[in-house]
């Protein structure tokens, strides 16, 4: 069985794949995610179910679980707080790290400290919000541990990794977009000149040159001489078309800007246009895996999908947009559901605790 590399990097718009130049040597098909922000996205990617998207976490039967019970030893490598394991990312994988709270965790000063908003504010004067982002794993040293992960391992292995070095604000250090503009994007758009809107797209880009850069470092320095590689991301982000910046979750927005991402495969046939639900099962298929009979991902090798759904829950309440890609149809902030074998699923509810809602609210995830 040949060994599978998927890569999802995060905050991919599709229009904007040519600049990552070798991606942009894969073939290209134009994928729509099955929600609109990180966890309940990578949470639906990850279980090709919509159950992923309702309720931001992962349930068995996982992507992971499948591969490994096809004979893959699996590894999971994503430097997302999103993907915690406590939201269940962990299921199926062999070996699994997402660097959460690099750093941060363990330190009971910290915590005991995270309680107190005016102590937490002070601290947040000498490292402020905006600068903890540089404590996000950098997307090179993420592959350089995926590089000596997957070479560690005897085949077959599926692995995947999540990059978030693409995630807003665009770039770190003296690349970065200046803190003045990437906090006017977020809270007041109106006031962005037309040399801020293009410093936001211009580092934008830059971001996804060198992610591209990475993810071809690792395709040419694992240990496999035939891989499997796909590459796709979680959600777009948006550049001011409707007025709005980024991704925002509470927004629970499900315009194409977010939901239309990059699927970019090296050795793999599908048709379009497609979920990136349907991204795992048609790997398994193409492996000659046993597909799960829960998932709502197809294998779209051969058959192609005629409609879609993004469920966009955001504390309770859900965005959903149904379409056949000639129309699509929202139902704005409802209460959404979904019932199978007699059993309903409700959409999450605040379930977070202070520490990681913390490093939340540093990526942008505003209450
Ligand atoms: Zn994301």
């Amino acid at each position: 069985m040949r060994d599978v590399i998927f890569v999802t990097a995060d905050s991919v718009r599709y229009d904007f794949v040519d600049a990552m130049e070798f991606v942009s040597t894969f073939s290209q098909h134009q994928g729509v995610t099955g929600a609109h922000y990180t966890r309940p996205s990578l949470a639906s990617i990850l279980t090709a179910s919509y159950q992923g998207a309702i309720e931001s976490r992962a349930m068995s039967p996982t992507v992971a679980e499948a591969f490994s019970r096809t004979g893959y030893t699996t590894i999971g490598l994503s430097s997302s707080p999103h993907t915690d394991p406590r939201f269940g990312f962990d299921a199926g994988f062999d070996v699994y790290e997402n660097y959460c709270e690099a750093g941060n965790r363990g330190n009971p000063l910290r915590q005991f400290a995270s309680q107190f908003d005016l102590i937490r504010k002070v601290y947040h004067r000498f490292r402020p919000p905006h600068a903890k982002l540089s404590n996000r794993l950098p997307d090179d040293e993420l592959i350089d541990n995926a590089i000596s992960a997957f070479n560690d391992e005897s085949g077959p292995r599926f692995m995947w990794l999540h990059m978030m070095g693409t995630h807003r604000p665009y770039g770190l250090g003296d690349d970065a977009v200046p803190k003045e503009i990437d906090r006017k994007a977020l809270f007041a758009p109106e006031k962005l000149s037309e040399a801020d809107k293009k410093t936001i797209t211009q580092k934008y880009r830059q971001t996804l040159s060198r992610a591209d850069a990475e993810i071809e470092r690792l395709v040419d320095s694992v240990d496999s001489s035939d891989p499997l590689v796909v590459f796709s991301s979680d959600h777009g982000d948006e550049f001011g078309e409707d007025g709005h910046y980024f991704h925002q979750p509470q927004r629970r927005r499900v315009v194409d800007a977010l939901t239309t991402v990059p699927v970019a495969t090296n050795d793999l046939s599908l048709c379009d246009p497609l979920s990136v639900l349907d991204i795992a099962p048609s790997l398994l298929g193409e492996v000659g895996g046993e597909i799960p009979a829960e998932w709502h991902g197809k294998d779209v090798r051969e058959t192609p999908r005629d409609q879609t759904l993004t469920i966009a829950p955001w504390h309770g309440t859900t965005t959903v947009a149904w379409q056949d890609f000639e129309t699509k149809i929202v139902s704005r902030d409802a209460d959404v559901s979904m019932v199978r074998n007699g059993e309903t699923v409700d959409v999450e509810r605040d379930d977070v605790d202070e520490d990681l809602k913390q490093q939340m609210r540093d990526l942008g995830y505003v209450e």
